[in-house]
């Protein structure tokens, strides 16, 4: 049922959202030898959030041309658009693409956005792009990357953010970063309250002047900060089922997303890194209906906040909303 809803997703990794089938299959055509990051069943497998900084790196690195990328762009889509997905926002990086050198991080944007512009003939899926810096990759790495980001800025590469490992370093340190990405006309978005508590998402809004949090869901710690979220309209990127997965709350029922939203924060919902979480944005739907009783009207409200926190042109914002809009009758 709930696939059919059409959804707005903000926050997904697209090397983490790679099908588990499609990195087995471009491993076994370069030869390497992976093996060790799947489970019995073909799933990928790890132990907590530092182990699955490491598989996830390792998938990653059989991904090595821009014609991967075009491949694992189309592979992504589809599932997303299978989930009713209509409007995607996916986190690239300049480091996993071409090392942070322009040209060659030209070359596989382009092939992203050709992989991207033939699913929305297909699918009739929107994407755009993110540019997310790695944390634990280091400040002067970030600025690279900011560097590359600000070159492409434009209607397709439409923000900047910050991923990786929160526990290192500080939102202060990659504020060079951040403010080379606004002066380009990105919008920015960072991941903060996750395995940081409340203070690393008041450093990020602090520091970083962002107008997104990636997750952000430990602000719940301290209603003084979920207040003052709700009232500069900041807009929590929250992921639930990666949440739970990693072992941030017990169940769905858990999880802060309905208190947040009862306070007046604008929550959106969006499923991080998918196929290592066991998530679809359709299971997430149907997860949250009935971990809290939400009926369409709580979606429709969702996926229209999101659109309206898309970091995309006003005429795709519009198109977007009016395709949410149709399926109100
Ligand atoms: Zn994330």
């Amino acid at each position: 049922m709930s696939a059919s809803l059409p959804k707005v997703e903000l926050h997904l990794h697209l090397e983490g959202a790679a099908p588990p089938a499609f990195i087995r299959g471009l491993a076994a055509e370069k030869k390497i030898d992976i093996s060790g990051i799947f489970d019995e069943r073909g799933n990928y497998a790890y132990r907590d959030f530092w182990h699955f900084l490491t598989v996830y790196e390792a998938a990653t690195a059989v991904l090595t041309t821009p014609e991967d990328y075009h491949r694992l762009t189309l592979a992504v889509l589809e599932e997303s658009a299978a989930s009713g997905v209509v409007y995607s926002e996916a986190f690239i990086s300049p480091d996993f693409c071409g090392g942070r050198d322009l040209s060659a991080w030209r070359d596989y944007l382009h092939a992203i956005r050709e992989a991207a512009d033939l699913a929305e003939r297909r699918h009739s899926i929107v994407l755009r792009g993110i540019v997310t810096p790695i944390r634990h990759f280091g400040p002067d790495k970030a600025k690279e990357a900011a560097l590359c980001a600000a070159e492409t800025a434009g209607d397709w590469l439409v923000g900047f953010g910050l991923a990786g490992d929160e526990k290192s370093g500080k939102p202060k340190d990659f504020a060079w970063s951040f403010d080379a990405a606004r002066e380009a006309g990105l919008r920015l978005t960072c991941h903060a309250g996750e395995w940081g508590g409340p203070d690393s998402v008041r450093a990020a809004i602090r520091d970083l002047r962002v107008e997104r949090i990636g997750h952000g869901v430990r602000a719940i710690e301290d209603l003084a900060l979920v207040d003052e979220i709700a009232e500069a309209g900041i807009v929590l990127e929250l992921c639930p089922g990666s949440n739970v997965a990693l072992g941030l709350y017990k169940d769905y029922r858990s999880h802060p997303i309905d208190r947040l939203r009862e306070r007046g924060v604008r929550v959106t919902v969006s499923t991080d890194d998918p196929p290592f979480f066991h998530t679809t944005m359709a299971l997430e739907y149907d997860r949250l209906a009935e971990a809290f009783d939400w009926d369409d009207g709580v979606f429709h409200e969702i996926a229209k906040t999101s659109a309206e926190a898309a970091f995309c042109t006003f005429k795709t914002r519009e198109k977007i909303l009016k395709r949410l809009e149709k399926t109100d009758a």
